[in-house]
């Protein structure tokens, strides 16, 4: 949904203070990882040298670029409940070559309107704007959705929806989490009920222009492009740098295309 090229809802689970995401070291390029949190807590460690705590309402933001390389760990303090989601967009050929970063954000713009609550993550929302980067036109939310709401929709958008507690009537089809419902472009308003509540993410975007083509934590053009990140993810050439990290680097066995013909 335009850029918007992956979702994994993470939880809820409960962890410790030793253990929680335990996510290694691992590369990727060519996307951003948009990092939210419901319950709980977890520390980002990147190779820029980023030591990133996230709690809820707050928003990790990488950007791969050409290349980058990140961990996601327990805290050591927190243990209890830990659930979110984390997405990722496809960068545009305009930034994908070029320098990865990261962003924190610790507070985000706020609606509140009748029967819901809006966090605007990346983009805007009824001309409330986020501050986090945003290489395409998109839109990121959280919506708490209390009762019954119309939701004003761009017609340029094509829309998801991904619920992350209780169910979401979304016109007439009822919305769990574990589905993600899908609006094509060309409407300008969308009723949705919940009761008591529902929490989703809406995510909307002008659709991609570019053939996006991921595999493992590479978003690419080409099997060439994968190819070559995935060669020098496994020879440490220096491409995704290093993180310093408790966790064990991930490997991953060659892209299939390759195993077949070799
Ligand atoms: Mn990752």
């Amino acid at each position: 949904m335009g850029a918007w090229c992956f979702a994994d809802h993470m939880g809820p689970a409960d962890v410790t203070k030793k253990h929680g995401l335990d996510i290694g070291p691992h590369p990727h390029a060519g996307l951003q990882t948009v990092t939210w949190l419901v319950s709980g807590e977890a520390v980002h460690h990147d190779s820029l040298g980023t030591e990133q705590l996230i709690a809820p309402g707050q928003l990790n933001l990488m950007t791969a670029g050409k290349g980058v390389s990140h961990s996601e760990e327990a805290t050591g303090q927190y243990e209890g409940s830990l659930h979110g989601i984390q997405l990722w967009i496809a960068q545009p050929d305009a930034t994908r070559g070029l320098a990865p970063a990261f962003e924190h954000h610790g507070e985000l713009p706020r609606l509140e309107m009748a029967n819901l609550g809006a966090t605007v993550l990346v983009g805007s929302f009824e001309g409330v704007t986020s501050p986090a980067r945003h290489d395409t036109d998109l839109v990121g939310l959280e919506l708490v959705v209390r009762g019954p709401t119309v939701l004003p929709l761009r017609r340029d958008y094509e829309y998801a929806i991904i619920v992350l507690e209780g169910a979401l009537l979304v016109r007439d089809e009822l919305l769990e989490p574990g589905h993600l419902g899908y609006l094509s472009s060309g409407d300008d308003e969308l009723f949705v009920d919940a009761s008591p509540f529902a929490r989703a993410m809406f995510l909307g975007g002008v659709p991609f222009k570019s053939e996006v083509l991921m595999w493992w934590n590479f978003v690419a053009r080409s099997r060439q492009e994968i190819d070559d990140a995935f060669t020098s993810w496994r020879n440490d050439d220096g491409r995704f740098g290093t993180v310093t990290s408790p966790l064990s680097r991930i490997e991953t066995t060659a892209p299939y295309w390759r195993r077949a013909s070799s």
